[in-house]
């Protein structure tokens, strides 16, 4: 039986940097489910696709196959064949994905992909939904946090560390227009599961952060 750890939470809460490194420290694979979906969006992005035309969507997502695969124990993600994993990253395919996401034909698209990847391994699998919906039975549920202040402050960082140009007000914005976004959807919102611990990041360190999941894992192996 593999042993399966949920991490959700909203965007910039720090989930994958932490879900990455502690997912390494415990040797178990770690799936970035937000991947999955910012791969669907690249390609209805590149089909011009109207998400609002349930046929055109229906019939783009015919056309889109999604995979993963590591490479030196990195999540590489894959849009029909293309490794999409360095062109996913761009605020217009996280708003594309933010709103395809909501769609549950999109959804349905990655339902068990994600569940089959935590059937056969150990895997610490961070997203929005995976303690609620796609692992209920999961070992562990971590539910990550952090104020939208915090949030928008880490992103700015990293942006003009890339070297690019931005509004730390419009980053606030847009994080905060995504939480609502992905809270208010119909279908799998983003929400604490009952049985998840609720960790909120905002004054806490990344080896912090990571420290607290180590030992949440070892005391339930
Ligand atoms: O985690 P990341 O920021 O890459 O996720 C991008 C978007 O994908 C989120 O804003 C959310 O709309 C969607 N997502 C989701 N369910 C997941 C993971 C991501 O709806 N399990």
């Amino acid at each position: 039986m593999s042993f399966t750890i949920a991490i959700d939470g909203p965007a910039g809460a720090g989930k994958s940097t932490v879900a990455r490194l502690a997912a390494k420290k415990l040797q178990f694979i770690y799936v970035d489910t937000g991947a999955m979906y910012r791969a669907i969006a690249l390609g209805l992005l590149r089909g011009s696709t109207d998400i609002e035309d349930a046929q055109a969507l229906a019939g783009a997502l015919s056309q889109i196959e999604v995979s993963i695969r590591y490479l030196d124990g990195a999540q590489h993600v894959y849009l029909n064949g293309e490794d999409v994993s360095g062109l996913i990253r761009t605020e217009q395919v996280s708003d594309m994905t933010s709103r395809s996401s909501a769609k549950p034909e999109v959804r349905a698209k990655l339902t068990s992909l994600q569940r089959d990847l935590a059937a056969r391994e150990n895997v610490l699998m961070d997203g929005r939904d995976i303690g609620t919906m796609i692992l209920p039975n999961a070992d562990l549920k971590i539910f990550l946090t952090a104020s939208v202040a915090t949030r928008a402050q880490r992103r700015f960082l990293e942006l003009t560390e890339k070297g690019e140009s931005c509004s730390l007000e419009e980053i606030a914005g847009d994080i905060a227009e995504r939480d609502y976004r992905d809270e208010h959807r119909e279908i799998a919102p983003l929400r604490q599961a009952e049985d998840a611990v609720l960790l909120d990041t905002s004054d806490m360190t990344i080896e912090e952060v990571v420290e607290r999941i180590l030992i949440l894992a070892r005391e339930r192996m």
